[in-house]
């Protein structure tokens, strides 16, 4: 029954203009726009990220989170790292990712997060770790920004290396990248990079 609600959800077509491509098709991944340059949030080095969080680029990130259109998180683990290669940002000890609440994760089947960092990391030839383990804290999606940004996520880091690179999907307020970023330089990181696949402005 959900594999029937995901196939006419996200039938193999463009987002952008509904003709028959897989994940986008070429002339509307033209009109991806990229984000707004921020200063990283609080506890990441430095960061990067190919599309802004809009129209076409918020239907693929999106789709990463549902199976059965899961051609979206190659094609965007791909963007990313061509946007970390131009940041320089690759030379990492190893990849991890935020995880994601263990509600969702079971609602899926999946961790959405985990799954690009695989692929990312894979494109980058480092490995990626499950080094962060989630404590409290609910999920960011559908809460006001206000609130998030006073209640964010909470992470604990099992192990870290000196260099890591955190990989999620989308960033709003980044305060969950700044939360795993502060959890993995209590384990001892001294230098922490993210890449997301899209990005919308800081609210600070
Ligand atoms: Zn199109």
């Amino acid at each position: 029954m959900l594999d029937v609600v995901a196939a006419a959800l996200f039938p193999l077509r463009c987002p952008g203009c509904g003709r028959p491509a897989e994940p986008v098709c070429a002339d509307c991944a033209q009109t991806m726009a990229r984000p707004a340059a921020a200063a990283p949030p609080r506890g990441v080095d430095a960061w990067c990220a190919p599309f802004s969080y809009e129209g076409v680029a918020r239907e693929l990130v999106a789709r990463v989170k549902y199976r059965h259109a899961r051609a979206a998180t190659p094609w965007l683990a791909a963007a990313m790292v061509t946007t970390l290669e131009e940041h320089g940002l690759g030379d990492v000890d190893v990849v991890t990712w935020p995880p994601t609440t263990p509600a969702r994760r079971r609602r899926r089947g999946f961790d959405h997060s985990e799954v690009l960092a695989g692929e990312v990391a894979r494109r980058i030839h480092r490995p990626a770790a499950a080094v962060l383990v989630r404590r409290g804290g609910d999920a960011q999606t559908g809460r006001p920004a206000a609130l998030r940004r006073r209640g964010g996520p909470q992470f604990v880091a099992t192990a870290s290396p000196a260099r890591v690179l955190l990989v999620d999907d989308v960033t709003t307020t980044g305060a969950t990248l700044s939360a795993a970023a502060v959890a993995l330089r209590l384990r001892g990181a001294r230098w922490v990079g993210a890449v997301t696949a899209a990005r919308t402005p800081s609210l600070r």
